[in-house]
């Protein structure tokens, strides 16, 4: 079963993942196309375990994204068409807008309609748009407003939707109110399929060659943070798949949400990961063999962004030195995010020599961490429980340093180990129940990446 499952993603990668194959560009974008059509029904029926909203961990990064609408001139000719005298137009959100302004560029010239608006509970969620929203506005002939609808966000499965709407007066014929309701919307979840090489030119940019979605890359930074070091180990030649969801409601995008299934060949491994949330649990991502993907330390604490992704050269600038050193370091701006490695407490929070501000972490079993020429720290008092992955503090240079970096012990028993080169420790893999349902999607899963691959063997052929 493992075993096919990884031939079948080889195979894919093939095409996929090398972007100088003629096939490349066309393939991935029929992939795009039809991995909506073909995964939808059943995937949405395997994801209904699992927790709505786009991740578990209230955390963990979301991006609020502005909404990328397709162009609606042809839909709304047709509506323009089917209702004689009322108007349908958009209008985005732009900065420092006013009702009044939005309003008039809709073509609307309704005082009472505004005068609702800005009166209304609900109506007033228009106020909180976003530079770049859309608004769609119904207007009749007299320049009144009709309806008028936005989509105010949500998750991949779930827009809420703003609705506006004139309605008949009960007592006096000809006279209108207005009335104002918000709608939560289920979304047609679609998968999306991303791939590509990452070049000299780094880590971010091959991201954006793929066309992978801000949100998506910090989805699968995190899933791979127990396994590999972003800012030490990612190398020219590494290449990735990624499968992740996109909400649509009505044909249009809504936003992106949860990595499906992923994969990283970094420095020749091979690291894989599926998303599956077992009944009654909560959801995670898991090795192809039913692994969790967690560790109980991360390969870096140090926040892995486009800003220190790039900073103090790729190499190990004092790896070199650790019998000295006791350390690895970390160069990164000053001010990046410091994150707690792993579950513990606070057992030091201050100033010490050469370490400047540093915090000590106590973990189970004998280990502890220590993250010395903090800028500044979190709220953080001794003894202090914090969970991994929780920002203890900022990089700085206080201390003994040349420069801003982050210079981390990785402790057992006290004795300072090489954090680069300790082996990982695996998690268990799933027993009894658990691993029954594992199997079970998983093999659904390989079902259909096995029809994906049918259906681009057959288009390619013609
Ligand atoms: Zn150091």
């Amino acid at each position: 079963m493992w075993s096919r499952l990884r031939e079948v993603f080889a195979r894919e990668l093939v095409v996929l993942v090398d972007p100088t194959n003629p096939l490349h560009a066309r393939r991935r974008k029929q992939l795009t196309a039809s991995v909506g059509t073909m995964f939808t029904l059943g995937m949405a029926a395997a994801m209904g375990v699992a927790p709505r909203n786009a991740y578990d961990d209230p955390d963990a990064p979301r991006v609020q994204e502005s909404m990328r609408l397709p162009d609606l001139r042809q839909q709304l000719a047709q509506l323009t068409d089917a209702e004689a005298g009322v108007y349908i137009r958009q209008e985005h959100m732009q900065r420092g807008d006013t009702i009044a302004a939005l309003l008039r560029r809709l073509g609307v010239d309704d005082p009472d309609a505004q005068a609702f608006i800005v009166k209304n509970r609900t109506a007033r969620a228009l106020f909180d748009l976003a530079p770049g929203q859309i608004v769609q506005a119904e207007v009749d002939e007299d320049n009144l407003l009709v309806s008028l609808q936005v989509n105010l966000g949500g998750d991949a499965a779930a827009s809420r939707e703003l609705v506006i709407e004139r309605v008949a007066s009960a007592t006096a014929a000809g006279d209108f109110s207005y009335k104002a309701r918000v709608n939560t919307v289920d979304n047609d979840l679609r998968y999306e399929m991303a791939s590509g090489a990452i070049d000299g030119r780094g880590f971010f940019k091959a991201m954006d060659a793929a066309n992978v979605p801000d949100e998506v890359v910090a989805q699968m930074i995190s899933i791979f943070s127990g396994v590999i070091d972003f800012h030490h180990d990612i190398a020219s030649g590494d290449r990735f798949r990624i499968i992740f969801e996109a909400g649509f409601r009505d044909g249009t995008f809504v936003r992106n949400g949860r990595v499906i299934a992923v994969e990283l060949i970094n420095r020749n491994s091979l690291h894989q990961a599926l998303w599956f949330a077992p009944e009654g649990g909560p959801g995670g991502y898991y090795t192809f063999d039913g692994r969790s993907m967690k560790r109980p330390f991360l390969r870096s604490p140090v926040e892995f962004s486009r800003v220190s992704s790039g900073f103090g050269g790729r190499d190990h600038p004092l790896h070199h030195q650790w019998a000295q050193h006791k350390g690895v370091d970390f160069a990164a701006p000053m001010g990046t995010k410091v994150f707690a490695a792993g579950d513990g407490t606070v057992d030091f929070v201050g100033q010490q020599n050469g370490y400047g501000n540093i915090v000590v972490l106590e973990h189970a079993g004998g280990y502890s961490t220590y993250y010395a020429h903090l800028s500044r720290f979190a709220t953080l008092r001794q003894g202090q429980h914090v969970s991994q992955g929780e920002v203890i503090g900022f990089v700085g240079q206080t201390g003994w340093a040349t420069g801003p970096h982050l210079h981390y012990e990785f402790r057992y028993n006290d004795v300072p180990q090489n954090p680069l080169t300790i082996t990982l420790m695996e998690a268990p893999t799933l027993t009894g129940k658990s691993r029954q349902e594992f199997l079970s999607y998983t093999s659904s899963m390989l079902g259909r990446i096995n029809a994906l691959r049918t259906y681009n063997v057959l288009t390619a052929a013609n």
